[in-house]
């Protein structure tokens, strides 16, 4: 096994890397404490949890991959058990790309599905779809992919989309699962690994033989190795990425590259939460004024701002 260059490496964060001689690209994705922060600021059936860890990852991924300051947002949108689950990315300025995320469902008619033994995608139900949106900001254009949700599982549908939308051969996987701890404690891990073939440039990146059927029998191979990788072995807190991508490409010459650091992170406050008030119709004011307390839960952190009905609606400080 070749040597790490560092020490292993825990955390919450993406390794990029790429296969010598081969046009592919990769990353690898490990979420401890990031995971374990969006999901326990909820009380989620697991199910819906381990949807959430796995859209996590795959936000990850793919807002990584891009070169932009604005927020990457994954939307899962069903009539179903699950009517909602949303997860985004932003790059801080400090380099750390900050997340959150959060569903919205029906308990019972989630457990229902479950016991008539529903896949994760299928707690969605039919005709669900994932969007994929790029927001820079009000004055920029809004980027938006749309699918429909396909298969069983997010990663099914994930290739789904890539298919439809970058017509490049990928393969993903993507794993979530709660770790109990002594005295009832309860973390979460998420992980995932995505493999993506690339267009050659000006030759550099064909391989010695330059022969496309050379090409697809690794690829193939490569499918086949990510398809049998265990959920356990991309769960693994002991194992940090770098060594998981040694451990799966070996043979194939892996280079790492700097690891893209990522935490939980809200943005919402009081003073935001003002301005929506403020934004809101003249006839929803006016009913909110009419009650003792005004309560707005974060949909996505879950944190509460309280107002009496006097400050809701006076200009908020800018923030
Ligand atoms: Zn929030």
């Amino acid at each position: 096994m070749p040597e790490l260059s560092s020490k292993p490496q825990t955390g919450d964060y993406v390794l990029p890397f790429r296969l010598e001689g081969h046009n592919i690209n990769g990353r690898v994705v490990q979420l401890n404490d990031l995971a374990t922060q969006v999901i326990t600021r909820h009380d989620y059936p697991e199910a819906v949890n381990r949807l959430l860890g796995e859209a996590l990852v795959l936000v990850s991924m793919l807002g990584t991959m891009l070169k932009f300051d604005g927020r990457f947002i994954l939307q899962l949108h069903g009539k179903g058990a699950i009517s909602t689950l949303m997860v985004d990315y932003a790059p801080h300025k400090d380099g750390v790309g900050e997340m959150r995320g959060f569903a919205q469902f029906d308990e019972a008619a989630v457990h229902q599905a479950l016991k008539e033994e529903s896949s994760l995608i299928g707690l969605l139900g039919a005709g669900s779809h994932m969007a994929f949106t790029v927001d820079q900001g009000a004055d920029m254009e809004r980027y938006q992919g749309i699918v429909p949700l396909a298969g069983e599982t997010l990663a099914e549908a994930a290739l789904e989309y890539f298919q439809r939308s970058e017509q490049i051969g990928t393969a993903v996987r993507l794993a979530a699962a709660p770790l109990l701890l002594p005295g009832g404690k309860v973390e979460w891990c998420a992980g995932g690994i995505v493999v993506q073939q690339t267009a050659a440039t000006g030759g550099i990146d064909l391989p010695p033989e330059g022969d496309p059927d050379y090409e697809d029998e690794e690829w193939n191979r490569l499918q086949i190795l990510l398809e049998t990788t265990q959920d356990t072995e991309l769960l693994d807190a002991d194992i940090d990425p770098q060594t998981l991508a040694f451990r799966l490409f070996q043979e194939e010459g892996v280079r790492v590259f700097d690891r893209r650091p990522l935490r939980f992170a809200c943005p919402c406050s009081r003073a935001r939460v003002q301005n929506m008030l403020q934004g809101l119709p003249d006839d929803d004011q006016k009913e909110m004024q009419a009650q003792e307390t005004i309560e707005i839960n974060c949909d996505f952190c879950n944190e509460q701002y309280v107002f009496r009905p006097e400050e809701a609606f006076v200009a908020a400080p800018q923030d």
